[in-house]
């Protein structure tokens, strides 16, 4: 699966006035990447990631997946935001199954798929509560899950981890990068989180605010089966200073600007 955004601008209107969210957003997501994109708060990260899921359009500019322009949100996109997108009504196993409805599955084929989301996400012990009698981390389990009933080609992750608990978002990471590795699926990731970006990322963008654009672009030359001990290796610590050297030299242009 191959994203391609090709000079996307975004203009929101607020009273009346135009400001705009994205300028000249230029990015390509290859088949398999775990691409993360850095940036403040404000500097469009959901803009994009909402522009990606087709729930807003571009003001200008092109976004295709693998050549189709997107047109609105589809099955071959899973989103997670970072918090409440759950049915409070339905038990574990049916809010994953719910991403399954829209699609035309046999009931066996519909089986399989959610047993083994629940599985590999951790959760098939309380596939029957509701969401409320789970802790944070296991909500964003189930949020996961759904996403990836579906198979999609490209999962979209807004800040996913950004309510959690250290422990718990470390677990997440572990979790999000062995589900990479075992499905093979791409994921685009946007994050304030500069470790995060670092530990979770094949590739890390930075985005610059005001209007938000792509500032910087680096590989992240860590292992594929990383763990949370490459956290603490030297390489690990030198690549996290430089993002974050870039995070703020964007910022200063705009304060000197
Ligand atoms: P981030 O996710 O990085 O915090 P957003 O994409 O939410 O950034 O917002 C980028 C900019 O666009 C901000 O200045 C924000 O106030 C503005 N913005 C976002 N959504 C809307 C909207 N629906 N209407 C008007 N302005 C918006
Ligand atoms: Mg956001």
């Amino acid at each position: 699966m191959t994203l391609e955004l090709v000079d996307v601008c975004k203009d929101y209107r607020v009273r009346g006035q135009r400001k705009r969210a994205l300028d000249g957003v230029s990015l390509t997501v290859s088949p398999r990447e775990f691409l993360c994109v850095v940036g403040a708060s404000g500097s469009g990260k959901s803009t994009l990631l909402s522009l990606v899921a087709g729930l807003t359009t571009p003001t200008s500019g092109e976004i295709t997946v693998e050549g189709r322009p997107i047109t609105g949100p589809g099955p071959d996109r899973g989103l997670v935001f970072q918090t409440g997108s759950l049915y409070p009504w339905r038990t574990v196993e049916r809010n994953v199954a719910f991403g399954l409805e829209l699609l035309a599955l046999d009931t066996a084929e519909r089986r399989r798929r959610v047993d083994w989301y629940l599985a590999e996400t951790g959760l098939a012990a309380v596939r029957r509560s509701l969401p409320r009698q789970l802790s944070g981390g296991q909500q964003q389990r189930v949020a996961i899950a759904r996403a990836l009933v579906c198979e999609p080609d490209v999962l979209l992750l807004d800040e996913p981890f950004g309510a959690l608990d250290v422990q718990t978002k470390e677990d997440m990471q572990l979790l999000i990068r062995q589900i990479w590795r075992d499905t093979g699926t791409t994921v685009l990731m946007v994050t304030h989180d500069v470790e995060e970006a670092v530990f979770l990322g094949t590739r890390v963008v930075v985005l610059a605010s005001d209007p938000g654009r792509v500032a910087a672009e680096t590989r992240i030359p860590l292992a594929d089966d990383r763990d949370l001990t490459a956290k603490r290796t030297p390489v690990f610590h030198e690549l996290r200073a430089s993002v974050e050297d870039l995070v703020r030299a964007s910022h200063r242009r705009e304060v000197i600007r």
